[in-house]
């Protein structure tokens, strides 16, 4: 990020603009959204940039800038238009202690001015560093379509608000009061009778919500997927956006912690390979403190929580401290890695079963039911094995698998890093030594890629 937002207070600051043309009338009309005192130098001014100086919203000079005039001023914009006075009056301006902004020349501004979706308090900016700017205005103007323009004067009123709502305990109660006033009672009661109803409602609700007792707690198991955020489920989204707090593996992709609602509290206790059970008891202990406390507690496991994730014994804690839960299902590693080949799990004629197997248990390498697995056209998915492949190329060639089965080893599945290894059950481990792999690994046992392993590549880049 080269361009750092922020939200500068121009209350009595003043913000100098040399010229009058189109450029100059585009950054006015955002700049006079401000508090700030505007100046502007100008020869020919734009009859709009006129108006505005004699409705006193504006300073008009008609004539160049000199030195002095800038000195003070907090912003400064270079509109003139005209490369050559443009680049005299930034100079001036920084020797004046100015930022400055050189209207379309990025490498000479200090600032850029972001794309504004306005809902005064409410405030977004949208900046792109100079890449996108049609991107920019394809944004801004969903947002537009997005954000009712009741949005703005509720919360203003909310704000003035603050203050009674203190009353309520801080945190959750408050947090609850505030999620109700506005996406549910806030925008109804404007839709009504604008800000008259809305200030009405604003004490009833408030009323209404010093006499509920604090909500029980709630805790959704929630399969995060295999990394991609668009694999996420709608039902997981959901739950993440109203979470109070968020407890994940180490798995999680950063993008879809970001999801998370903003207040919402992030407690990762990824562990490395499988921990000590204390490690479990202390994340048990955690989700169930959480969910007495009131909370809503979300827990995040990569793929689905159904798999390999240890929930029964999350669940039973639940259970035993009486908290309410429910399971949110997520797209499990396996079945991003056969998408990630172009291939199915289950094929008619080739496999009517599929198995979900796990390279460790807690005593070491898992034990399975061999002799079935080395039958011709089995399939079988290996989560966490890694470590364990020469293992389990020996256990089926001893039980006598034949030494062709295809093999295919996806990392990151769903991941801009996928990375993808067509082998055999004879060279699995010796190619999986050479790949040297670091991140997260499915197996598919009886599997090899649909397509050509060039023409995957060059569709993982595209999808990249
Ligand atoms: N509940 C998860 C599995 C947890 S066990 C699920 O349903 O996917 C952790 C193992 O899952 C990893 O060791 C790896 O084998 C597999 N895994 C998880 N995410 C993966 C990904 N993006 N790509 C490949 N394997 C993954």
């Amino acid at each position: 990020m080269q361009h750092f937002p922020i939200f500068l207070n121009l209350s009595n600051r003043r913000v100098v603009v040399s010229g009058g043309g189109d450029a100059a009338l585009a950054k006015l009309r955002l700049i006079l959204k401000s508090d700030a005192i505007v100046h502007v130098f100008a020869e020919n001014p734009a009859p709009d940039i006129a108006d505005w100086a004699d409705q006193g919203k504006l300073t008009l000079a008609r004539g160049p800038l000199q030195p002095g005039d800038i000195s003070g001023a907090s912003l400064f914009y270079a509109a003139a238009e005209d490369a050559g006075e443009d680049a005299r009056t930034a100079k001036l301006a920084r020797s004046e202690g100015a930022l400055v902004n050189v209207v379309d020349n990025l490498d000479a501004s200090d600032f850029i001015t972001p794309a504004i979706v306005d809902r005064d308090p409410v405030t977004i900016a949208i900046g792109t560093e100079g890449a996108a700017p049609v991107l920019a205005r394809a944004i801004k103007s969903d947002l537009e379509d997005r954000l009712p323009a009741s949005l703005g004067p509720l919360a203003r009123i909310g704000k003035m608000f603050r203050k009674m709502a203190s009353t309520l305990p801080a945190g959750l109660a408050r947090r609850n009061f505030w999620t109700d006033y506005y996406f549910n009672t806030g925008p109804r009661a404007w839709d009504v009778g604008g800000e008259l109803q809305v200030t009405r409602k604003l004490d009833v609700l408030l009323d209404q919500h010093l006499r509920q007792k604090s909500q029980p707690g709630h805790v959704d198991f929630v399969g995060a997927g295999p990394g991609d955020p668009e694999l996420l489920t709608l039902k997981a989204r959901r739950a993440l956006d109203r979470a109070d707090i968020v407890i994940h593996d180490r798995l999680i992709a950063p993008g879809i912690l970001e999801l998370a609602r903003r207040e919402a509290t992030l407690i990762d206790v990824g562990k490395q390979g499988f921990g000590p059970s204390t490690a479990q008891a202390h994340i048990n202990a955690l989700i169930v403190k959480h969910a007495r406390d009131g909370a809503r507690v979300v827990r995040l496991k990569s793929g689905d929580a159904t798999v390999f994730g240890r929930l029964d014994e999350e669940i039973d804690a639940c259970d035993g401290a009486d908290v309410a839960w429910q399971i949110v299902p997520g797209i499990t590693a396996a079945s991003a890695a056969v998408a990630g080949i172009g291939q199915s799990l289950t094929r008619r004629g080739r496999n009517s079963a599929v198995r979900l197997l796990t390279g460790h248990d807690v005593q070491g390498f898992a034990d399975h039911d061999w002799a079935t697995l080395a039958r011709p056209g089995e399939v079988a998915a290996v989560y966490m094995g890694r470590k364990s492949a020469r293992f389990f190329q020996g256990r089926l060639l001893m039980h006598g698998a034949d030494r062709s089965t295809p093999v295919t080893v996806v990392e990151n599945a769903s991941r801009p890093d996928q990375k993808v290894i067509a082998t055999t059950l004879a060279r699995l481990p010796a190619d999986l030594t050479a790949a040297a792999l670091t991140g997260p690994v499915l197996t598919l046992f009886g599997l090899s890629p649909r397509v050509a392993h060039a023409h995957l590549s060059a569709l993982q880049k595209e999808h990249a």
